[in-house]
């Protein structure tokens, strides 16, 4: 039985997320049980009024289901206030299914999928929402990478269009991709035997307007923490960022693919599922578009190994709620430890 169920059948925390598919048809069946489901997670202890602070049971509006009202003051709440389906005529459950697929999907979802996929009539509502829904990946407030781990640094080339099977660079687009590098040692506890992991940790990209050091070192300074460890490669464009105050330690690869994936392992990773991503799901990025792709990569990725969190976040619930740190997350993944796969995150991504 998956672990959602149980936990739906253990306790009223409401910290639950649909993991599988068979959780998600189970906890969202029709319209009614996404907005329990809003209900409870906006108000856990039970509907209590913002105007009066009166808490109970409300008055249940049949004609519009999505409303409650107090019985003390009769003043009226909705139930997706705060979130991103606010005042949308669309159906909550299409919605719901909408961030469900996102969450869960590798490697995610385009409009004319969704479209098809939920047979929503019009093509601008499946945008609107995945536009939406995408604009929750992104965190204002994120916090720097390298605090406490040594961050792999380089530019690469995204986009562009295919000429007789060539990519010329003059198309495409300069991408600085930040990484940490986590490295973890356990012991297994069946054979007590020592494993070293070394692991992609967060990760930053950006579309820049072109690859000079005054670009490069405004990202370096939005992006990662002073005085961290910065690899990279002996590029001009990373020249200055010792005297920015990072540990900077540049190693000479000259395009050397070989030495690339050596010294930059994680970089190399991440690049690589990033092209495999955009090729695979957009059949390649215009400029125009690239950071927003890029947001939703960085939301995959920063959250790979928690993916149920990502639901809710979607679904703009996150604020109303708080809950794992990343830390918290990633130490579990690194540590071979189950996952509490119903938990709420606040992860930083
Ligand atoms: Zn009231």
């Amino acid at each position: 039985m998956p672990a959602v169920s149980q936990q739906n059948q253990a306790s009223n925390s409401l910290s639950e997320s649909p993991v599988t598919l068979l959780d998600f048809q189970r906890m969202f069946p029709d319209e009614m049980s996404c907005l329990r489901y809003l209900e409870r997670v906006r108000w856990p202890n039970g509907f209590s009024c913002k105007k009066c602070a009166s808490i109970g049971e409300p008055f249940r509006l049949s004609t519009h289901p999505r409303k409650l009202k107090c019985r003390s003051c009769h003043h009226v709440e909705s139930v997706t206030a705060d979130t991103v389906m606010h005042r949308s005529k669309t159906n909550i459950h299409i919605w719901f299914w909408a961030a469900y697929l996102i969450a869960a999907q590798t490697p995610g979802v385009s409009a004319l999928e969704l479209q098809k996929r939920l047979g929503i009539t019009r093509y601008e509502t499946a945008f609107q929402i995945l536009h939406k829904l995408r604009a929750t990946m992104v965190r204002p407030d994120r916090d720097k990478i390298g605090t406490e781990w040594p961050v792999e640094l380089d530019i690469v080339f995204v986009g562009g269009k295919h000429k007789s099977g060539t990519q010329g660079k003059t198309d495409q687009t300069p991408v600085i991709i930040a990484v940490e590098i986590r490295r973890r040692e356990y012991r297994n506890p069946k054979t007590n035997k020592l494993i070293r992991r070394t692991l992609a940790g967060r990760a930053r990209l950006q579309a820049l307007p072109n690859k000079t050091a005054a670009v490069t070192n405004d990202f370096v300074k939005n992006c990662i923490a002073s005085g961290a460890v910065i690899v990279s490669d002996d590029g001009k464009e990373f020249a200055s960022l010792r005297a920015l105050g990072y540990d900077h330690r540049p190693v000479p690869m000259r395009g050397n693919r070989e030495k690339m994936d050596s010294y930059l392992p994680m970089i190399s990773k991440v690049t690589a599922n990033l092209k495999t991503w955009i090729d695979g799901t957009f059949h390649g990025v215009g400029k125009f578009h690239l950071q927003t792709y890029l947001n939703e990569f960085m939301f995959r990725f920063n959250r790979r190994f928690f993916r149920p969190v990502s639901f809710q976040l979607l679904l703009g619930l996150g604020v109303l709620r708080t809950g794992l740190t990343y830390r918290e997350v990633y130490d579990g993944v690194v540590r071979g430890e189950n996952l509490p796969k119903t938990q709420h995150c606040t992860a930083t991504g």
